[in-house]
């Protein structure tokens, strides 16, 4: 919309930072889209400075600029072109509530600007993340060939979204504008720390000091509509009247880092993608299979007969199993420190883990370990039961898997790389469904798409791929203000 200030200028530079196409080059479009304001609004006075705005673009690192005019976006006037609705549910909550039509205005001139350029991506800030929810189902339900990246929110050393309108505030506005970063960043200070906060105070202690609340309000990031679920992450999102002037801001609150859970039959290459998004990430990494097989490994080493109760239990009470993570980001296993790391992959182990796993004192007692090791969150934690019962609440949910062919060809050759005997083809096959079915048919917390879950089919992907499918889905499902993905 033109009026470019220091978050425009981050903006362009994280285009131009990123390896998305190659050659990568960014064209920043500038159109003050009358579509976007109604009547009553400041379309005549918004911020343009054609000049300043080019020179910041250039310094930023933008290759073009793309200055249209309205007859060069709209030939022919607005008459003679298709105009979009935008989804009502969406459209119709916060900034929707006192802007009739403005998000139709703002799809309308998008899916224009998006066929004019055809870019590769489009980078969008999160500040204005209702406007970002819905150019992100507009790419969805057109299916448009554009990726959607979004930018985190860029604030002064004061606190204040970068935001054009800004320069609307004379001195003694924008200090009382400083007082909603302020009391945002409280709210989401207490939500860190697991406490509570009042919306309705917020709003009158705002009043107090002399801006006008339109809302303020506690909603789920996605849907929009209120929300105070403590287990899922939210959005506290306003809109203020500072002066004559409008200003949005928002903050995500959540209690604990983002956790993704990575499910799936045996040899769907969980273990590979799963370590190396989470460096990718900088998230921990945590093979709950190897658990399943450390256990398995000590009661085969101790000669414990698995139906004799009382031996498992004894052997549980005083089992010392650590995930340790070595600074290559491999993990090592030790139970009762002895590090078995390479014997849990063992043929032997293998055979019996699903039996073992599917006892019930067994799954009790590594479950909690889990969720001890995952309550922070800043975790990807890969299974079989992962999103269906370990971590229901975990921010993305994948179901990795591949056809049984891939699945047998992809553990021949793991076999082959840690030095096992290869069994052939077919038999590997019959040992994997075995294992699968064993897995899918027991009583406790079976192997199962949860409801939520995103089904990945890897076949005919290399790892490099499936890690950047998750990545996408990771981006997706977690604002970059949370946690960027690199
Ligand atoms: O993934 P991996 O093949 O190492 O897992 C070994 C076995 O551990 C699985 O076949 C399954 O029986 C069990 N397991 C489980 N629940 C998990 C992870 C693994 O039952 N969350």
């Amino acid at each position: 919309m033109g009026g470019l200030h220091y978050g425009h200028g981050e903006l362009i530079k994280f285009a131009k930072g990123q390896k998305v196409s190659a050659p990568s080059t960014v064209l920043v479009s500038i159109f003050v889209n009358p579509l976007q304001f109604n009547p009553t609004e400041d379309f005549k006075n918004y911020p343009r400075n054609l000049e300043e705005d080019c020179k910041l673009a250039k310094a930023s690192g933008a290759d073009a600029i793309w200055a249209p005019s309205f007859n060069d976006v709209f030939n022919g006037g607005i008459d003679s072109h298709f105009q979009l609705l935008a989804p009502a549910q969406l459209s119709k909550e916060l900034c929707g509530a006192s802007r009739p039509g403005h998000f139709d205005g703002v799809v309308t001139v998008i899916l224009r600007l998006i066929h004019l350029v055809k870019p590769n991506c489009l980078f969008l800030g999160e500040k204005d993340w209702q406007q970002y929810l819905i150019i992100r189902q507009l790419i969805k339900d057109l299916q448009l060939p554009v990726e959607l990246i979004g930018v985190p929110t860029i604030r002064d050393k004061d606190g204040l979204a970068y935001s054009s309108r800004n320069q609307y505030l004379n001195s003694a506005e924008k200090k009382k504008a400083l007082e909603l970063p302020k009391i945002l960043e409280k709210a989401a200070f207490a939500t860190s720390l697991g406490q509570g906060f009042d919306t309705a105070s917020m709003k009158s202690e705002l009043r107090k000091k002399g801006l006008i609340v339109e809302y303020l309000e506690v909603v789920d990031p996605f849907l929009l509509k209120p929300s105070r679920k403590k287990e899922k992450f939210t959005l506290l999102a306003a809109a203020i009247l500072c002066g004559e002037t409008r200003l949005i801001d928002h903050r995500f609150l959540m209690n604990r880092k983002p956790i993704v859970a990575i499910d799936g039959p045996a040899g769907s290459g969980k273990s590979t993608v799963t370590k190396k998004f989470a460096e990718k990430l900088g998230l921990l990494y945590l093979d709950t299979g190897a658990m399943y097989r450390a256990v398995t490994w000590l009661i085969q080493k101790n000669r414990i007969d698995i139906k004799d109760r009382e031996a498992l239990i004894k052997m549980l009470e005083s089992i010392d199993l650590k995930l340790q993570q070595t600074p290559k980001g491999e993990q090592k296993v030790l139970i009762n420190n002895e590090d078995v790391t390479s014997s849990i992959r063992s043929p032997k182990v293998t055979q019996q883990v699903s039996e073992v796993a599917a006892l019930s004192d067994i799954r009790n007692t590594l479950t909690a370990q889990q969720r001890l090791i995952g309550k922070d969150g800043g975790i990807v934690a890969e299974g079989r039961d992962i999103g269906s019962s370990v971590f229901p609440n975990a921010e993305l949910k994948v179901f990795l898997t591949a056809s049984i062919n891939e699945r047998a060809n992809r553990r021949a050759i793991d076999l082959k790389r840690q030095g096992f005997k290869v069994p052939d083809l077919s038999s590997l096959k019959r040992q994997i469904k075995e294992r699968d079915d064993l897995d899918a048919s027991r009583e406790i917390s079976p192997l199962v798409q949860a409801k939520d879950a995103e089904i990945l089919m890897t076949d005919g992907m290399c790892i490099e791929e499936v890690v950047e499918s998750i990545s996408r889905m990771f981006r997706l499902k977690v604002p970059e203000e949370l946690w960027p993905t690199p």
